[in-house]
């Protein structure tokens, strides 16, 4: 896929050991206009994962005996490969995805972004501490734990895939990733690619509900540890299954993010921008978007009025088009999940604003939901409790800033946060108190955490930390080599004790 046909289809294979294998076909339709195919992905089952799984076995000893340097030479090559392939990649995504072209480019950029990232990590993954003194010798080092299985969502699925996968291709292991249902055909191109760049089975991909092939993935004996990123239900099925072998895992959950505009901010139209622009990025699917926003009641009315006038300025349709800010959400669940909140928030008697204009296409061609603000809830309401993952935002009022940082917290979630005032020193104070992996000051939006930022939730947003060198250090077991005399014993040490 080189030239950029925004008409073509796509259908993709699974990839076992190298080999291209063929399953039931799933249809993948554009979510702004539902009449159009953009291609099929081959589904799996059981004996797939299976397969997928015994050749990754395989490859494992080959790979992790390859260097550090060896294994980034392969996630260059490929991220060069998608670099040239930046404009086809984009606009399929946006074809499959619904996100707007813009926002499709900026995820397939910061994917190669990501593959070089881990590249250049090739000196920190093979680092090795020694210990040498009269006792003996201590080595340290990190061993690559085997074969890693990857569980993608649907939302990122080209980047938040390869922030699972490239750390644990250059710790040395090898991996079986299992598509996204929806969204699945630009990351399997960009696998396909990875996978070209590498030996047979050391990245194998298969596809198919995750009752089935995920929970056959998570449970199957032979994997040492699961990477996930997707819901909190789903990583607490996850966790259950992967209890059959103690498997490691890394947990990236779901999240609803606050975020707290303090009275020392001042409404300006940037402040205003850079909400309407977290919150309605990807048409709010997101997972550290800003889902409820608590404003100082001093400068509710100003801030509601400014934010409501900015995301009225948004216009909404087909992701291809360049005039077009807002794409419809992905799929059928998840436009019932928002559009049931909105309508919960009018049964509860809140002010249900809709804004935004269409353009070229609307909700009787796919799955659109303009945007829209709520006020006039509380805290106990489902739109606050509940992460939305969807163009709808409540705005709450606090009066202080105790009660701010107490409702914020007020959540089973603690994905990321955010702080907004004119001073950036108090607002890293109550960023301090809040429950979240990230809190952000005066920005809330995709960018704000760099891939070289360790990333994670507390609570039931997550276990573990992605992004950064941590997530290698979460793709390798901490293995000790040692020659020590045993003090306690009093013994000489056996070899220093020959003559
Ligand atoms: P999801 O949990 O429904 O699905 C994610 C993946 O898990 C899919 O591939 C699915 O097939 C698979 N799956 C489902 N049931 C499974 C099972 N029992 N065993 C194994 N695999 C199974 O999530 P989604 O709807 O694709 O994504 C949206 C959610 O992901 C949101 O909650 C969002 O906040 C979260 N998310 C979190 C992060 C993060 O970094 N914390 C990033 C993106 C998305």
């Amino acid at each position: 896929m080189t030239s950029v046909d925004q008409a073509a289809t796509v259908t993709i294979p699974l990839l076992i050991d190298g080999h291209d294998v063929d399953g039931p076909i799933t249809e993948v339709r554009n979510p702004a206009r539902l009449t159009q195919t953009v291609g099929g992905y081959a589904t799996g089952d059981r004996a797939t994962v299976d397969a997928a799984v015994a050749a990754a076995v395989t490859a494992f000893a080959g790979w992790s005996a390859r260097s550090a340097h060896d294994r980034a030479a392969a996630l260059t090559v490929t991220a060069d490969a998608i670099d040239a392939d930046l404009t086809a990649l984009s606009t399929l995504l946006t074809r499959e995805h619904g996100k707007i072209l813009a926002d499709a480019s900026a995820e397939i950029a910061n994917t190669a972004r990501t593959l070089r990232y881990y590249a250049g990590l090739a000196d920190y993954a093979s680092r090795e501490s020694i210990t040498e003194d009269h006792r003996g010798r201590i080595v340290e080092r990190r061993a690559a734990m085997g074969v890693v299985a990857v569980i993608v969502p649907w939302n990122y699925p080209v980047l938040l895939a390869t922030l699972m996968i490239a750390p644990a291709l250059m710790a040395g292991n090898t991996v079986v990733v299992k598509l996204p249902d929806n969204s699945p055909l630009a990351l399997a191109l960009v696998l396909r690619r990875l996978a070209a760049a590498l030996e047979p089975g050391v990245l194998n991909v298969v596809a198919g509900s995750g009752q089935d092939v995920g929970a056959a993935l998570t449970a199957h004996p032979r994997v040492r540890k699961v990477s996930f990123t997707g819901s909190t239900a789903t990583g607490r099925a996850i966790m259950r299954d992967a209890s059959v072998n103690l498997k490691n895992l890394s947990l990236e959950l779901g999240g609803n993010d606050p975020a707290i505009v303090l009275d020392s901010a001042t409404v300006t139209e940037q402040l205003v921008g850079e909400l309407v622009r977290g919150a309605f990025t990807s048409s709010g699917q997101v997972c550290y978007a800003p889902k409820r926003l608590y404003v100082h009641r001093d400068l509710f009315d100003e801030f509601t009025e400014a934010f409501t006038a900015a995301t009225d300025t948004l216009i909404v349709g087909d992701g291809l088009d360049p005039a077009v800010r807002m794409g419809p959400v992905n799929n059928a669940q998840q436009h019932r999940t928002v559009t049931d909140l909105i309508e919960a928030s009018r049964r509860d008697g809140a002010r249900v604003t809709e804004v935004g204009q269409y353009r070229g296409c609307g909700p009787d061609d796919g799955y659109f939901i303009r945007p829209t603000v709520v006020t006039g809830l509380d805290q106990q309401s489902p739109l606050v409790q509940q992460e939305q993952f969807g163009p709808v935002v409540p705005i709450l009022a606090f009066d202080t800033e105790d009660e701010a940082i107490a409702l914020a917290n007020d959540s089973e979630y603690g994905l990321a946060a955010s702080v907004w005032s004119d001073d950036a020193d108090r607002a890293f104070q109550v960023g301090r108190r809040i429950q979240a992996g990230s809190v952000f000051v005066n920005i809330h939006r995709v960018g704000a955490s760099d891939p070289s930022m360790p990333f994670g939730g507390f609570k039931q947003s997550g276990i573990g930390r992605g992004h950064g060198e941590i997530a290698l250090d979460e793709s390798t077991e901490i293995q000790i080599l040692a020659d020590r005399i045993d003090m306690h014993a009093n013994t000489p040490h056996p070899k220093k004790a020959q003559p």
